[in-house]
């Protein structure tokens, strides 16, 4: 399994880490070419107007949205926007999951925190399935998602931090900055295709 780590702006030596540790190969992406014989994708935190910006600048644009037709997608917190349909600004956006974004939701970056999260989703790894360390800087929220998008975690307010629609991954927040890979083994079993 090879899974690419789209390497334009933001935190991606993070993810490339996370899965190395766990014996994953990976690809920093930078060219549209690097995206052949990947088997899935990362788009890391960051800043989503400069991704978005360098991505039109690379025109890696339309590869990443055919690649995203059938192939596994993450998005942490910017790339969670590059994913969404609809964010309610102009910026570039992929917009392949049925999900409306609101940037810089929790306010500045010193209203940044981390706070246990519950994710039955990642039951897969452990008996006990403890809350997820949620690290969220300036993030986004989820404000809806519609056709077949489905919340895979929300804060206790109700607010919606994590979604799945098929084969497409939305965070809010950003597991690669903690120790905790039960995220990235997550997703590196929908790449899979064993959830
Ligand atoms: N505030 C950033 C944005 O709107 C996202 C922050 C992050 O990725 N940590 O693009």
């Amino acid at each position: 399994m090879r899974i690419g780590v789209l390497a334009l702006q933001g935190a991606f030596i993070e993810h490339i880490h996370m899965l190395s540790g766990m014996g994953v190969e990976t690809v920093a992406v930078r060219l549209p070419a690097e995206l052949g014989g990947l088997d899935g994708l990362i788009i890391p935190g960051g800043e989503s107007t400069t991704i978005g910006k360098l991505a039109v600048a690379y025109g890696l644009i339309d590869p990443l949205r055919s690649f995203g037709q059938n192939k596994p997608i993450w998005g942490t917190c910017a790339g969670a926007i590059l994913l969404a349909k609809e964010i309610r600004q102009h910026q570039p956006l992929l917009g392949l999951m049925d999900i409306v974004v609101a940037r810089n939701a929790f306010g500045r970056q010193l209203d940044s925190f981390v706070t246990p999260l519950d994710v039955p989703a990642l039951l897969f790894s452990k008996a006990n399935n403890p809350p997820f360390p949620a690290v969220f800087i300036r993030a986004p929220i989820i404000d809806s998602i519609s056709g077949d998008a489905r919340v895979l975690a929300s804060l206790p307010d109700g607010r919606i931090v994590a979604v799945r629609q098929k084969h497409l991954l939305a965070t809010s927040f950003h597991p690669e900055l903690t120790n905790d890979n039960r995220f990235h083994q997550y997703f590196s079993m929908m790449v899979a295709g064993k959830v």
